[in-house]
């Protein structure tokens, strides 16, 4: 493995273990996450490793393949967590948050690699995150559950990386189980693995990474997240997952204006959708859960307002060519859509969606084929 002599060459030893986390694909439930509410992930068999050594003295040096394998080194006793700049917030981030929780975490030397491409909306920095809390973990002897460390790298990417996401990448990627997705309630962050059973009915699903950085507008998540939790203060709820359809369509309507009204219409519509999501894939399998999908794309774009002309036309170019349903997945503003496709026409949607970008213009997307895959694990 590249990585273990990547790490001997920079840090003079071998490390002492690798640890493996996924990225993950939101099959469907997009913003509601910080609105307490359901959303269906899996974790993809794509992966983020991280090789760590302990040190004998407090220093922390991480390094990562996609930043030129430079290490950034601090000190921990003195490290400010508001100081941290870079993508390097994320992994020490974790180390930072779990000493601010009173555990003991030694120096390191830790080299990081990833398949996850990273900015796509398939959460390379969860499974940044979750490789080196996993690390960590063990190398420190912390003995912390999943869940525990769901909540310490959301709390990194957070406080640290100044990235305010809900709980659902880390959840997916710590908690996912191979051929299932996650059912998420994002208030008790209970976890129900529901199975897919997409190889048996014959069923793929595409990512359309359409590689429009989603970065750009980096204050466009955070203006939706404050414009939910103010819609919920004027309706006087906890959090948008308490609003009932019958109070969206009754007094929500009176109360909010016409844009905080759709957020909240995109919220409690797509909750609704992730639960009926669920029961048909028991009830019916996955090749009954594609109009859902197309539907949450169509409330993200107008009601949310989150999708980009690069999203709208991979899925309309997605289900123009077979696919059962598609939808933008991830926070939006660009990154990735997937689509639910069948086997034999897995070409035909990803040739359709390429010559469609072609044809506007816009950069050449990525297509590829993902599979739910299992949780974080270590790997060597
Ligand atoms: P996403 O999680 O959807 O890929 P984000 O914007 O949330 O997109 O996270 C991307 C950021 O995470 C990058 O800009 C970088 O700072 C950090 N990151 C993720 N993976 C890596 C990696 N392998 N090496 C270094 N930094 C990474
Ligand atoms: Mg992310």
């Amino acid at each position: 493995m590249e990585l273990l002599t990547r790490f001997a060459q920079r840090f003079g030893a071998e490390p002492e273990g690798v640890w493996a986390a996924p990225g993950r694909v939101n099959l469907i439930g997009e913003h509601t996450d910080y609105n307490e509410g359901f959303a269906l992930p899996f974790a993809i068999d794509r992966h983020t490793r991280a090789a760590a050594r302990r040190r004998t003295d407090d220093t922390v040096r991480v390094a990562s393949s996609a930043a030129g394998f430079a290490p950034v080194e601090i000190a921990l006793d003195e490290a400010d967590p508001e100081k941290i700049e870079g993508w390097a917030a994320y992994p020490l981030g974790v180390l930072l948050v779990l000493r601010g929780l009173g555990h003991r975490v030694p120096g390191l030397d830790i080299m990081v690699e990833s398949e996850v491409p990273v900015g796509a909306g398939l959460s390379s920095s969860a499974a940044l995150c979750c490789s080196v809390a996993l690390a960590v973990n063990e190398l420190a002897g912390l003995g912390l559950s999943p869940q525990a460390l769901v909540e310490i790298t959301r709390q990194a990417e957070n406080q640290v990386a100044g990235a305010p996401t809900g709980p659902l990448d880390q959840s997916a990627s710590l908690l996912g189980v191979r051929d299932a997705a996650v059912l998420l309630d994002c208030r008790t962050l209970a976890a129900e693995p529901l199975p897919l059973g997409l190889d048996a009915a014959g069923l793929t699903i595409l990512v359309l990474d359409t590689r429009a950085e989603h970065a750009h507008c980096d204050g466009g998540y955070a203006a939706r997240r404050a414009g939910c939790e103010q819609a919920a203060r004027t309706l006087g709820v906890p959090a948008l997952r308490d609003l009932t359809e019958d109070e969206l369509t009754g007094r929500a309507r009176h109360l909010l204006d016409p844009r905080s009204y759709r957020l909240v219409r995109h919220v409690v519509t797509e909750n609704a959708r992730v639960l009926e999501t669920a029961a048909l894939l028991e009830s019916s399998g996955p090749g009954a859960i594609g109009p859902l999908l197309t539907a949450s794309h169509a409330s993200l774009r107008d009601d949310f307002q989150v999708s980009c002309a690069e999203l709208d036309a991979a899925v309309e170019a997605a289900l123009g060519a077979g696919a059962l349903g598609a939808r933008m997945t991830g926070g939006g503003f660009g990154g990735s859509a997937i689509a639910l496709v069948p086997v034999p026409a897995a070409e035909a949607v990803a040739e359709a969606v390429t010559a469609r970008f072609a044809v506007e213009g816009f950069a050449e997307p990525s297509v590829f084929a993902v599979r739910a895959d299992e949780a974080a694990h270590r790997l060597l």
